[in-house]
C-alpha cells in the first residue's frame, strides 16, 4: 500500500553494490538518518558509503506523516518529572535545533520539499485532560521555552484545550531524501541500493568488514541506521525496544482545511496534518496505533480513521491508506551513539518514537560530532549504552510475556484451525505433519505456504489480515504473504513450501 509520498515522486534508482570496496565511513540504511548522516560526513569530505537493502526512504520514513516538531506529544512534564530539568531542557533544545538544522540544509541545497513553517497542537477534547495539558505548559515553560495553552486552534470540532509550539514544520519527506541524495553524490558520496548488511566483523586492523548479499565493504566506521539494529548481540537492543504500528488516510474534501498540524494528547490517537497533492490540499488523519505484531483489524484501524473524516468532512473521498512502524524505547528516549561498549567506531541511531524527522537530524550531529572528536551537548540525553532505572515496568513484562508466548508457548499450542477452514483472501496457521505451517488464500484461492518463524530471533508469526501480511508479535519484523521480507529486525525471507504440487 503506497504512501502519497511514494506515489507523488518518480523513483530515485541507483546501482547494487557490484565489487568489494574499502571507505571511510559505511552507513546502512537510507531512510532520513542514514541519508542525513550521509550528508554531514561527505559535506566534511569523509569518503562515505550508502548501502540500502530495498529503495530509498521506501520503509518508515516514505510511510511517516512528516511533521517537524519538537513536540513528541505530552513529553515533557514527563522528562521532567523522571530525569530532572536539565535533561527536559537538553532534549527539547535539540530537537528545536534540528528544525533550523533540516531547514539550513533545505535552504543551502536548495531542495523543493514543501517545507513549510506551522503551528503545532497537542490538543484534548476531554474535560478531565485539561490539567494535563496545563501541566505540560508549566513544565515546558519551566525550560525557558515558549508556548501557550489554547482553547481554539482552528479543528472543524470543538476542543477543551491545548498546547500550542508556534514555528514548527511539515515537509514532503521523500523529496527531502531525494534531495540529500542528490547533494551526497554531489559530495562525492556512493550509494548502492538493494543491498544488504548480512552481518559486521572487526578486521585485524580495527576497520570493520561489512558483510552484504552482495560483496564485502571495508570500513573504518559504520553507521547502523537500519531502523531497527540489525545486530542483535552485542547491543541486546531487541530486549530494549518494541515496535508500533500506526495508520494514516489522506482524504479529498471540498470544505476549507485548516493550516496548522495536530495530535490528541492521550489514545484514541488522531494526528492531522494537510499535504499538497497534484493541485490539491488534502487532509492526512493517523492513529489506530498498536503494538507491531498484535492482531488489527479494518474497523480498528483505518476504520476509524474514516470514520472520524466522514463526521466533520461528510464529503470526504480516502484516496490514500497505509501504514508503517516505528521503535519505542522502554524509557522513551532514542538511543544514540556508540552501538556497544566492545564495538567502538559504529554507532547506532533508533527508538525515535514516532518523531524521527527531528530525532534523526538530533542522531546525525551526535554520530558526526562522534566521528569527528568533536563534544556534542546532547549526547548524553541519548547514550545508547544508558543503564536507567526502566520507568515502563509495564510494557516491559508485556515484552518478556509475549517473546516467551511466541518462542515457545505458541509453537508447541496445536493450531486453532485446519486448512479447509480458511478462506479465500485470508491466512492462518494450520499444522501439516506435526509441523507449523502459514498458509494464505489469496482471491482466487491460489495458496502460498511459508513457514510462520521468524528469520530474526524465532518467534512464531501472526497472521495480519488488513495488510496479509506476517508478523512479529516479538520484535515487529514484517514478511509478505509469500514469505518476502518486508521489514526489520530482520532481513531474510521466510522458508516458503510448494503445497499445489
Ligand atoms: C505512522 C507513523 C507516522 C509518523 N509520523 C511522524 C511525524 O509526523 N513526525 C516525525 O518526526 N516522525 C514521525 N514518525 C517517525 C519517523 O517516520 C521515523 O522515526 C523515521 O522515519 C525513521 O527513520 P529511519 O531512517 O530510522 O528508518 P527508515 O526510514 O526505516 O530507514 C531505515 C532503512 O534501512 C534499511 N535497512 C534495514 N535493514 C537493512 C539492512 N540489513 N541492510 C541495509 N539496509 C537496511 C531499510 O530498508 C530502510 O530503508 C512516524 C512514524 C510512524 C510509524
Amino acid at each position: 500500500m503506497n504512501s502519497l509520498w511514494l506515489d507523488s515522486i518518480n523513483k530515485k534508482s541507483f546501482p547494487s553494490l557490484s565489487n568489494n570496496i574499502e571507505t571511510d565511513i559505511c552507513i546502512l540504511g537510507a531512510g532520513i538518518f542514514g541519508l542525513t548522516c550521509a550528508y554531514y560526513l561527505t559535506k566534511l569530505g569523509f569518503k562515505v558509503t550508502v548501502i540500502e537493502k530495498d529503495d530509498i526512504g521506501e520503509k518508515t520514513t516514505g510511510h511517516t506523516t512528516a511533521k517537524i516538531t519538537s513536540q513528541h506529544g505530552l513529553f515533557y512534564d514527563y522528562l521532567t518529572q523522571a530525569y530532572g530539568q536539565k535533561l527536559a531542557h537538553d532534549y527539547l533544545e535539540a530537537n528545536q535545533n534540528a528544525i533550523k538544522n533540516i531547514k539550513q540544509i533545505i535552504d543551502d541545497e536548495n531542495i523543493k520539499c514543501d517545507f513549510e513553517y506551522k503551528n503545532n497542537y497537542v490538543y484534548t477534547t476531554k474535560k478531565s485532560e485539561v490539567d494535563v495539558i496545563q501541566k505540560e505548559v508549566t513544565s515546558v515553560e519551566n525550560l525557558g521555552f515558549p508556548c501557550a495553552f489554547v482553547t481554539k486552534a482552528g479543528l472543524p470540532f470543538p476542543i477543551e484545550g491545548a498546547i500550542c509550539f508556534k514555528n514548527q514544520a511539515e515537509f514532503h519527506p521523500l523529496k527531502y531524501l531525494y534531495g540529500l541524495c542528490n547533494s551526497i553524490i554531489k559530495n562525492g558520496g556512493e550509494i548502492y541500493t538493494h543491498t544488504t548488511a548480512i552481518n559486521l566483523e572487526k578486521d585485524f586492523d580495527d576497520t570493520y568488514i561489512i558483510y552484504t548479499n552482495k560483496h564485502v565493504i571495508k570500513s573504518h566506521y559504520v553507521i547502523v541506521a537500519t531502523h531497527y539494529p540489525f545486530i542483535n548481540f552485542p547491543g541486546f537492543y531487541f530486549t530494549k525496544m518494541y515496535q508500533s504500528t500506526s495508520y494514516i488516510i489522506a482524504i479529498d474534501t471540498k470544505k476549507t482545511l485548516f493550516n496548522g498540524m495536530y495530535i490528541t494528547a492521550s489514545s484514541p490517537t488522531f494526528s492531522y496534518r494537510t499535504a499538497k497533492y497534484k493541485g490539491k490540499k488534502l487532509l492526512l488523519i493517523g492513529g489506530g496505533d498498536h503494538k507491531t505484531g498484535q492482531p488489527s483489524c479494518f474497523q480498528d484501524t483505518y476504520g476509524i480513521l474514516e470514520q472520524e473524516a466522514k463526521k466533520f468532512y461528510p464529503d470526504s473521498k480516502v484516496l490514500f491508506r497505509w501504514n508503517t512502524r516505528d521503535c519505542i524505547s522502554l524509557d522513551k528516549i532514542p538511543y544514540i551513539g556508540q552501538y556497544a561498549n566492545t564495538m567502538p567506531n559504529v554507532y547506532v541511531g533508533t527508538g525515535f518514537k514516532k518523531w524521527g524527522m527531528t530525532s534523526s537530524n538530533v542522531a546525525a550531529n551526535i554520530i558526526v560530532d562522534k566521528i569527528c572528536g568533536n563534544k556534542n551537548k546532547y549526547e548524553y540525553v541519548f547514550k545508547s549504552s544508558r543503564l536507567k532505572p526502566i520507568k515502563n515496568m509495564d510494557e516491559m513484562k508485556n515484552m518478556i510475556v509475549q517473546s516467551t508466548n511466541s518462542l515457545l508457548i505458541e509453537k508447541l499450542k496445536p493450531a486453532n484451525m485446519n486448512f479447509d477452514e480458511i478462506e479465500n483472501n485470508s491466512g492462518s496457521i494450520i499444522e501439516i505433519n506435526n509441523e507449523k505451517v502459514g498458509i494464505y488464500k489469496n482471491p482466487n484461492g491460489k495458496i502460498f505456504a511459508v513457514k510462520p518463524v521468524c528469520t530474526h530471533l524465532g518467534c512464531l508469526l501472526s497472521w495480519n489480515d488488513v495488510d496479509k501480511t506476517w508478523d512479529c508479535p516479538c520484535h515487529g519484523s514484517r514478511f509478505n504473504y509469500d514469505g518476502k521480507n518486508l521489514y526489520d529486525p530482520a532481513f531474510k525471507n521466510l522458508d516458503t513450501y510448494d503445497l499445489e504440487n
